[in-house]
């Protein structure tokens, strides 16, 4: 019976997620229950490239550090664009465009509504060993910045001071009247205090908290607006079609021009907005090192590459 049990769950769980391999083996003892299926297989670690990324750190005094979605991975947060696991990869739902949001009310409803469910479940995410590495490195003087492009406030959750959330944070919400900036805590109580009896259950929880409704559900789903000037609300995230203010660029740029050397840690580059930072490197002639699961766009720009999990070697790097 037990064993039948074991099997079955197998079964969906591989047809869940068709592309991850089950067999692999992995040493898997820090990672949480029901996170291992958003971490896409990475080879065994390479031992030389290890002691390189040793070195490469040690040598480094300001270290600048920018992280993605793979980082994570590792506290059960999906990434868009793993290979197999990601949710490009996964299902035909797309994440949320700016100018869609400003000029559609329906749109907004629909995104709150999700948002709203998917809420409890994306909050209460906690920081990995990746994300305490690397906040342990800041404490000891090795890190002089550090640059997400993840909004799970996971850094922040962690510790981290020396921090710029380069795509914002969705546990903050901002106006686009008045620009007043309120805890996305504060907008859940007042999505359920306008929203008696609403029910819904949630799906998978994307990276910016959204997760699957039916139409049905969406349509009745009432939406505050700001209560200093009735604005609209939006959560404090950079959405796809939208750019990064001018000022966080180029107060990114300033701290990349102190550091010695960047490390790259679970980010393909795909978008601009971080890759532009490692083309400032490159130009800078400032060493570069990368930690991610699969090809990067700044691979060419690298002089050190390391294909495997950050949670796995991120505590090997330094002697604790
Ligand atoms: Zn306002």
């Amino acid at each position: 019976m037990a064993t039948n049990f074991t099997f079955s769950m197998l079964l969906s769980w591989r047809s869940l997620f068709p592309h991850a391999a089950v067999s692999r083996k992995r040493t898997l003892s820090s990672v949480p229950a029901g996170a291992l299926s958003f971490v896409p297989v990475s080879d065994s670690i390479n031992s030389v490239a290890l002691e390189r990324l040793r070195d490469f750190v040690s040598r480094s005094s300001r270290l600048f550090v920018i992280t993605g979605a793979g980082l994570s991975t590792e506290s059960g947060i999906p990434d868009y664009r793993s290979e197999g696991v990601g949710l490009y990869a996964r299902t035909d739902r797309r994440p949320m465009q700016h100018a869609e949001f400003v000029r559609s009310a329906k749109s907004r409803q629909r995104y709150w509504a999700r948002n709203y469910v998917g809420w409890p479940q994306f909050s209460s995410h906690q920081p990995n060993t990746a994300h305490r590495t690397l906040r342990e490195w800041e404490e000891s003087g090795k890190v002089h910045w550090l640059v997400t492009q993840n909004v799970d406030a996971l850094h922040s959750k962690a510790g981290h001071q020396r921090l710029t959330e380069l795509h914002g944070c969705a546990h903050r919400v901002v106006c686009l009247g008045c620009e007043s900036v309120t805890a996305r805590a504060e907008l859940q109580k007042r999505f359920t205090e306008l929203n008696p009896g609403w029910e819904a259950s949630a799906g998978g929880v994307a990276p910016d908290g959204d997760v699957f409704l039916e139409d049905e559900q969406v349509l009745h789903f009432r939406v505050p607006s700001c209560q200093a000037c009735g604005g609209i609300l939006k959560p404090e995230v950079t959405f796809f079609g939208d750019t990064v203010k001018k000022s966080t660029v180029q107060f990114v740029h300033d701290r990349l021009a102190e550091s010695d050397a960047v490390l790259v840690a679970g980010s393909s580059l795909q978008v601009y907005s971080g890759y532009r930072f490692l083309l400032a490197a490159s130009e800078r002639g400032i060493p570069v090192a990368i930690l991610n699961i699969g090809t990067t766009r700044a691979d060419h720009l690298a002089e050190l590459k390391v294909s495997a999990r950050c949670g796995e070697v991120l505590p090997l790097v330094l002697p604790h």
